[in-house]
């Protein structure tokens, strides 16, 4: 089967995909990529397809122009399969929150996929694409790539341009990849890599042949084992993988350290302070007047912007927004978004010391397997500290990569965070294929 018909043939049942391209909607081109066909999570723009970031705000909005990313994979050759599922405006780790209903994790149904990146995750692990855009604010890459067993790459914030990408928190967003090998990560990455003038925070450092990295000897490098990632929490099967993974590295020739990163402890407040307080902002411009829908009905300015919000979005959204604008408020401003402020460079300065002692550093990417749904979706904290393994590379700007280490006893995939200093994605590649397992490959 090819992606296409495979995408067509499993959407019904898992709903990853929020749109389905008819073969040549977006011809490909040919390039170094010909023959790659792409899943676009449905936050990131298109040029006249739809563009609903998983709400129903932007439901009738179609895209007037192309994000740099896709638009560099389309002219290397890839073709475009369709637009994924996702939590609404990319806020969620299980994707319950998106207003088209949830996408399944096609290794138990009755299991979320994580998110906010779901469908896409599922896309590349049912086989419906070779690779899959997300974006990773707080893990929405790395936490559903563990839960579905392909391989989830966040590169290092300022990798990949952001323009065409619909902001949720500005100072964090990363668009990444899924994919089922560590191969298609590579080359994807380093066709949508690189300076853009249109995303002035994009970064102009060379972009290296992640590919090569593929093939680099790991011998002697320093794997750094951060003790506050291995408290309690962690299911067994988790941590017995994990376990593997150290022994595959050192039987490759590297070394363990013991690395410390002592804001840990502080990061999931740090990271849902300062997103919700971004996110506040960002959606301002959803007021009912200039994007997608606008409240029947109304009889002024204020009037437009309260119905059309309240109507437009979902819970989780006001939730966020409402948080935000909390942190952000006169009275509040400097308990909490001046101190979270500071903690972020606290956090960041533990990775760039870790990072004096080793070369990368070895995690689970998050501490249990695929939950059910409905565990966390009415208890908004228990679904934050979810997130306790991925936030840290978002606040620090580090690349992370979630590769798949197995399954555990129920038959779910397990994944495991590799993490190394600022644009050094090469060595994740090389670091990933010694510890991968070809277990979670079989078709979905
Ligand atoms: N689960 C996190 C959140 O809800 C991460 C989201 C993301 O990375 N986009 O914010």
């Amino acid at each position: 089967m090819t992606s296409l018909e495979t995408a067509r043939s499993r959407n019904s049942e898992l709903n990853c995909f929020l749109e389905i391209f008819d073969e040549g909607r977006y011809p490909a081109s040919n390039g170094q990529l010909s023959g790659m066909s792409v899943a676009v999570k449905d936050v990131l723009a298109l040029k006249d397809a739809r563009l609903t970031c998983g709400s129903k705000f932007l439901e009738p909005f179609h895209s007037l122009y192309t994000a740099t990313c896709v638009q560099r994979l389309m002219d290397a050759g890839a073709s475009i399969v369709g637009k994924t599922n996702m939590d609404e405006f990319a806020m969620g780790s299980s994707n319950e929150n998106s207003a088209y209903g949830p996408v399944l994790n096609p290794w138990d149904t009755t299991r979320v996929p994580g998110g906010s990146s779901g469908g896409s995750a599922v896309a590349a692990a049912i086989g419906a694409c070779n690779v899959a855009l997300g974006t990773d604010t707080g893990g929405s890459i790395r936490q559903p790539a563990a839960f579905c067993g392909v391989v989830g790459m966040k590169p290092t914030y300022g990798r990949i341009s952001r323009y065409g990408l619909t902001a949720f928190a500005s100072s964090f967003d990363t668009v990444g990849t899924f994919a089922r090998t560590l191969e298609d990560t590579a080359r994807a990455l380093e066709v949508m890599s690189g300076f853009d003038e249109m995303d002035s925070t994009s970064a102009r450092v060379p972009v290296e042949k992640y590919s090569e990295g593929l093939s680099r000897d790991v011998k002697g490098l320093r794997i750094g084992i951060p003790k506050e990632y291995f408290g309690e929490g962690i299911e067994p099967d988790v941590r017995r993988h994990i376990e593997e993974a150290k022994v595959k590295l050192q039987k490759a020739g590297c070394t363990l350290v013991d690395v410390s990163l002592p804001h840990t402890k502080y990061c999931i407040a740090v990271y849902y302070i300062l997103t919700t307080a971004e996110a506040s902002s960002n959606l301002a411009r959803f007021d009912g007047i200039r994007y997608g829908r606008r409240a029947q009905g109304v009889t002024s300015l204020e009037d437009t912007y309260r119905k059309s919000r309240s109507e437009g979005f979902g819970r989780e959204v006001k939730r966020r927004i409402m948080l935000g604008t909390y942190v952000l408020s006169s009275g509040y401003y400097d308990a909490y978004y001046t101190r979270a402020q500071k903690v972020r460079r606290l956090a960041t300065q533990d990775f760039e010391l870790a990072f004096q002692h080793c070369d990368a550093l070895l995690t689970p990417t998050t501490p249990a397997t695929a939950f059910k749904f409905g565990e966390k979706s009415s208890d908004p904290l228990a679904m934050y500290l979810n997130d306790i393994f991925t936030v840290g590379s978002n606040i620090s700007g580090v690349p992370a990569m979630s590769v798949p280490v197995g399954l555990d006893s129920k038959g779910l995939p397990v994944g495991a965070q590799l993490i190394t200093k600022q644009f050094d994605e090469s060595t994740l590649f090389a670091l990933a294929k010694e510890i991968m397992s070809n277990e979670t490959l079989d078709n979905r």
